[in-house]
């Protein structure tokens, strides 16, 4: 069976509540489509607003982030009843900015990811590699290594229903896009990967996305891959462009 692409905005730490439905609401007519899940991933605060902007359109609301327990002393954090709760279905997990700023590693990653599975909310699995990497000819063993973790005590029927986003670091937020070779490159050798672990049947119900300064004119030829099942997409998420990317054919 074909996969259903999946195109996924990441808001990152941007629009108030307010402002979130009126982005919703702009956005609503432009990015309707039957072949493809679109999810707008939103800060947490704007989780509830967005939810009610966008109901009984084909725009499902997803969360940037989610803790891994599930609940009591840890001062900031989101559960994943908290999610679920509010009919949260997706969650990003292991943004290369959370790597970054707020020390994620492959191991909490997989504990969220674990913990996302458990709960049935679908996990958005971050990996990318720095330009350091890049440069250095280590990206698919980095990136091997990043989804064996990741996937570390998943089940294959929870793998195969799980979102892969491959996202170079150096591609990210920079308007720097890979190329459609390195994509689909990168993209393949993660199906390989699953397959490895788990069997070509997981491999092949797998979807992974591409992201990394993802516009409209990029995404046609990066979503026509074999092995790229649509995208994760930040700055673009945020403008009407986003109808565009949804509407790549
Ligand atoms: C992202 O935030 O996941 C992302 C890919 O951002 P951008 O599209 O802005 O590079």
């Amino acid at each position: 069976m074909a996969r259903k692409k999946i195109i996924a905005g990441n808001w990152k730490m941007n629009m108030t509540p307010s402002e979130a439905v009126e982005l919703v609401n702009t956005l609503k007519p432009l990015v309707v489509t039957e072949e493809a899940d679109v999810v707008f991933c939103v800060p947490s605060i704007d989780i509830i607003p967005a939810m009610e902007a966008a109901k009984g359109t084909n725009i499902q609301i997803g969360a940037e982030n989610m803790y891994y327990e599930e609940k009591g002393a840890f001062t900031g954090e989101i559960s994943p009843n908290m999610l679920t709760d509010v009919g949260v279905k997706y969650v990003i997990i292991g943004h290369s900015e959370r790597r970054e700023y707020f020390a994620e590693t492959d191991e909490t990653v997989n504990k969220k990811v674990l913990k996302a599975f458990e709960h049935g909310i679908t996990p958005i699995i971050c990996c990318g590699e720095s330009l350091t990497q890049r440069e250095q000819g280590i990206t698919i063993d980095w990136i091997r290594q990043q989804i064996k973790i990741a996937f570390l005590n998943v089940t294959a029927e929870q793998a195969a229903t799980a979102v892969i986003a491959y996202e170079p670091i150096w591609a990210i937020g920079t308007g720097k896009t890979a190329t459609t070779e390195q994509a689909q490159e990168v993209c393949k050798a993660i199906r390989e990967c699953i397959a490895e672990i788990y069997d070509e049947a997981t491999a092949e119900a797998i979807r992974i996305q591409y992201g990394g300064s993802v516009n409209a004119a990029t995404a046609p030829e990066l979503f026509g891959q074999p092995d790229i099942d649509g995208g994760l997409v930040g700055g673009a998420s945020l403008k009407p462009d986003f109808g565009k990317i949804v509407n790549y054919k």
